[in-house]
């Protein structure tokens, strides 16, 4: 079923949304981008006269009640930006009443998923090496079928549009599917969006394709990365991981954040890209400065001569340079991972070297596809979200979609 073909008139939809928005410390939202992606689907629903059941996770509670991560705290938010009153259910396990009570055009968000362990399906409170972790882990799954079901048991359908959480396997985003015929269950137009513009990323491919991969740590990236390196004509690493690569060459780097164990896997990436024909972007300059802050003081260094005591926290003029004159004739775009600590003002400028060069190519026809919380952060800091084609809602669901994986939230509602 599609979420277009379906007539929500007199029925309640469950909808799995990820509402997992970032808080200050007054509990304020600090960006809505994941409230507003979810909308059309909700709209849609209330506009075909259905009644809506809002779920979704926040934060990692694990499995336990936390005020902090309480979806309370977006009650208004949510009800503003739909443009309804919204009811909030204190216990997403025990709704029943408040979900039957609803009448159509009524709106109930549930508490925090991630209240209960089930959510998850991971035993809590026992070690992977204890002998009865098996156990545990049966049970816990079990118990997860049962969670599933007393929430798939508020609605007539559901309806999956979390993407940011469409690659795990949990109770709200795939178990809970099973409890709906094919008629009453389907993506929402969130999703729907996402894997198209995953798919135009590694089905329509436009050339030249540059991808941008940046952030911390190449650990974390190294599917992607591999994955990627079969697909891109330009791969520019940037941001933290890019020392690991500069000492892995022998480089000297300070302070500079690394990962010592990885070094032979930056090697080996450096080899792969030259076998299969990839230009590799790595930063040649840096902005390296004598504290990990934002008023620290700063000198342009080359990106394998970094002074001790000194540390690399952003991409040189230089190799703003490069990185433009890769990403500018680029015809399809992806971009996950900042180039420098871009949540401190006077390191920004690599990654907004990155952003003007994708909306000029964005400008020229390209499709660009921004994914990963950080590098959505930055897009919006620069106020340049209207400048490329799409920006994802999801990080590491995006990075596994593009790694060619079929995400389970996609999978329970389309089959494998
Ligand atoms: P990740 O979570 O791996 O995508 O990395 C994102 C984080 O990497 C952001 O919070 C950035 O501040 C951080 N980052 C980027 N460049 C550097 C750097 N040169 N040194 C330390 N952290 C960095």
């Amino acid at each position: 079923m599609t979420i277009d073909n379906f007539n929500f008139a007199g029925k309640k939809a469950i909808v799995r949304v990820d509402f997992n928005v970032p808080l200050d410390e007054n509990g304020k939202i600090t960006d809505d981008t994941r409230i507003r992606g979810a909308l059309p689907t909700l709209k849609k629903v209330l506009a075909d006269g259905g009644t809506l059941i809002i779920m979704s996770h926040m934060g990692k509670p694990k499995g336990k009640v936390n005020a902090k991560f309480s979806l309370s705290q977006i009650v208004d938010a949510v009800s503003a930006a739909l443009g309804a009153p919204v009811q909030f259910a204190p216990d997403c396990a025990k709704a029943q009443e408040a979900a039957a009570a609803l009448k159509a055009g009524e709106v109930l968000l549930l508490e925090n998923l991630r209240f209960y362990p089930e959510e998850e399906g991971k035993p809590v409170g026992i070690d992977k090496a204890d002998p009865a972790y098996d156990d545990a882990k049966k049970a816990m799954k079990a118990s997860q079928k049962e969670f599933a079901k007393t929430l798939a048991s508020y609605a007539d359908c559901y309806v999956m549009d979390a993407f940011g959480t469409a690659h795990r396997k949990h109770a709200s985003t795939a178990v809970i599917a099973d409890y709906f015929d094919a008629d009453n269950k389907m993506l929402g137009y969130l999703m729907e969006k996402e894997v198209n513009a995953v798919n135009n990323i590694l089905k329509n491919i436009n050339r030249p394709f540059t991808a941008i991969m940046g952030g911390s740590k190449v650990s974390t990236k190294i599917g992607i990365i591999e994955n990627l390196m079969d697909k891109v004509d330009n791969l520019i690493l940037c941001g933290g991981m890019t020392y690991t690569f500069a000492k892995a060459l022998g480089g000297q780097i300070g302070q500079s954040i690394c990962e010592d164990d990885k070094l032979q896997l930056a090697l080996d990436i450096i080899e792969k890209a030259k076998a299969k024909g990839v230009n590799l972007v790595l930063g040649t300059d840096c902005v390296a400065a004598d504290s990990f802050s934002n008023d620290a003081n700063t000198q342009i260094v080359p990106a394998n001569a970094i002074p001790e005591g000194w540390e690399g926290l952003d991409a040189g003029p230089e190799t703003q340079k490069a990185f433009a004159a890769a990403i500018e004739p680029a015809k399809t775009i992806l971009w996950n991972g900042p180039a420098g600590v871009f949540e401190f003002d006077n390191f920004t400028a690599g990654s907004r070297a990155i952003a003007e060069a994708i909306a000029k190519a964005t400008a020229n026809g390209a499709f660009s596809l921004i994914g990963g919380g950080d590098s959505v952060a930055c897009i919006n800091k620069f106020g340049m979200a209207d400048q490329v084609s799409y920006i994802s809602t999801g990080g590491g669901a995006l990075l596994e979609a593009i790694e060619g994986k079929v995400l389970p939230g996609v999978a329970a509602i389309c089959g494998e």
